[in-house]
């Protein structure tokens, strides 16, 4: 039978390289939930829609074809048939990504694609974002929650972006948690039944076999 897995946590924590390691080890596919969200805020930016303007979003929230590829080995994601995994990590959409997201008719859009592409992977799916246990996919056969402390998220943050001031990325990675955590439709929250992995002083290989031993329990 296929097993679903459910990743959520603030960003920093080790979600992203966990969950694709976990699907590649336990052969299931895998879905970087964040990556759709930053995809149609990349679409609305390139299309000059009010990031501050929460109507307009809602207005055109349907009109991006957004599909992602569920191999954990190489996951892609392209909006309108445009391969846009480079331009959804700048730093101007990781900074309008939380107020695109908080628009409950984005949400509701993206949770379709979530929901039809777990029901659809063979063997199943791990997917990683900030809602999944607790909203997309209550019935998930294991829920992680990721933590570690603000200090070690935006080190590990800061070692990615390569050369980026340690300071402003913790300025940023906190604002974007709080805004996350705050809107008022499935806000980055940890589900009653998930288990939770403080990553703090536990390597990238711990966390992941920690997460394996759980799948496979
Ligand atoms: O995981 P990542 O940092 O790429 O996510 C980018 C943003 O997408 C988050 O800060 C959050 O605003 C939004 N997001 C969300 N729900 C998810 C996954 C991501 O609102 N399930």
């Amino acid at each position: 039978p296929a097993v679903i897995v459910a990743i959520d946590g603030p960003s920093g924590t080790g979600k992203s390289s966990t969950s694709k390691a976990v699907a590649a080890q336990l052969g299931l596919s895998y879905l970087d939930t964040g990556a759709q969200y930053r995809a149609i805020t990349w679409w609305m930016v390139n299309n000059g829609i009010d990031i501050a303007d929460p109507s307009a979003i809602a207005a055109v929230a349907g009109k991006p074809e957004i599909v992602s590829g569920t191999d954990p080995a190489a996951p892609t994601i392209t909006v309108d048939g445009t391969d846009v995994s480079g331009p959804i990590r700048t730093q101007e959409v990781t900074s309008k990504v939380s107020a695109v997201s908080a628009v409950p008719e984005v949400r509701t859009r993206i949770t379709e694609l979530q929901r039809s592409l777990a029901a659809s992977a063979q063997n199943g799916i791990v997917v990683e974002g900030r809602d999944i246990g607790t909203t997309v996919l209550p019935d998930a056969d294991l829920k992680i929650f990721l933590t570690a402390s603000p200090e070690a998220r935006a080190a590990r943050r800061s070692g990615e972006l390569k050369g980026a001031d340690l300071h402003s990325t913790r300025e940023a990675l906190i604002k974007r948690d709080v805004a996350d955590s705050n809107r008022k439709t499935s806000p980055l929250a940890k589900a009653d039944d998930a288990v939770e992995v403080d990553t703090t002083d536990l390597t990238l290989k711990q966390v992941i076999e920690c997460v394996v031993t759980l799948v496979e329990e």
